[in-house]
């Protein structure tokens, strides 16, 4: 058993309108686990996480923004930069999710540029990678995830990558019902830390915290935390409700 502390994290994605986002904290706040257990996020839609980092404080419920811009402010129309999350409260930013990389062209570099301006302004990143199905029966899983976990942290200082959530979400995966199965997904993890330790160090990658994402539920959640790589999980559709979601965080406590 690892020293690491498990990260369960609900990506809301763009769903929920602000009374639904406040029952849900109302009925989650005070009954996950403590900090010092297991670290419990939800990633909301940006109008509602000023009100919810309210609702939330002083408990152990974290709120994380699901994406930002990198740069600090400008003729940006329509984006929200990291600095604006920080003012508020938020602790936590999805980076390169693949809904953003494949519809919003959120690109390597461009995740490399979130992930530094997040620790400009004390941000944990959730950074995703993962493959496509092609890619996947193509062989190729492995090279695509070092490349995209490569990229993401490129230039930033050991302590930052070892604070670095890495969340590995094959797409195949996603919303679709079929999960990797805790082997596959754990292969996959190991993986990303041997490349961490290749380009960092060991001690890094012993470190750092890496998630699996892709239809993960209560009915599985167990089996893919026991594995020896997995130290956590990035959960869309089973953290919609309060009580799908207080289970996961149990399952990582
Ligand atoms: C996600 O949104 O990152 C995700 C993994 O979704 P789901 O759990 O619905 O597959």
């Amino acid at each position: 058993m690892n020293m690491r502390k498990k990260v369960i994290a609900g990506n809301w994605k763009m769903n929920k309108l602000l009374g639904e986002a406040v029952q849900f904290v109302e009925d989650t706040k005070d009954k996950v686990a403590s900090k010092d257990k297991v670290e419990s996020v939800v990633c909301a839609p940006f109008p509602y996480l000023p009100t919810l980092v309210e609702k939330t404080k002083g408990t152990n419920l974290e709120i994380a923004a699901q994406n930002m811009h990198f740069e600090e402010s400008g003729a940006f129309t329509g984006e929200v930069s990291p600095s604006m999350l920080a003012d508020i409260g938020v602790t936590y930013v999805v980076l390169g999710h693949s809904e953003r990389r494949e519809m919003f062209d959120d690109t390597d570099g461009v995740v490399n540029k979130k992930a530094k301006a997040a620790f400009a302004h004390h941000l944990t990143p959730i950074i995703c990678v993962g493959e496509t199905l092609d890619q996947r029966e193509a062989n190729e899983t492995k090279s695509v995830v070092e490349t995209q976990v490569k990229a993401a942290l490129e230039g930033l200082s050991e302590d930052q990558v070892k604070e670095s959530i890495i969340a590995y979400e094959p797409i195949w995966a996603i919303g679709t019902g079929k999960t990797a199965t805790s082997e596959q997904a754990n292969e996959v993890c190991t993986h990303i830390r041997e490349v961490v330790a290749d380009a960092v160090s060991a001690a890094v990658a012993d470190a750092v915290r890496i998630q699996y994402g892709g239809s993960v539920k209560p009915a599985n959640v167990d089996e893919l935390l026991a594995q020896s790589d997995i130290d956590g999980a990035l959960v869309g559709g089973a953290s919609l409700e309060a009580d799908s979601f207080l289970q996961l965080v149990e399952a990582g406590s």
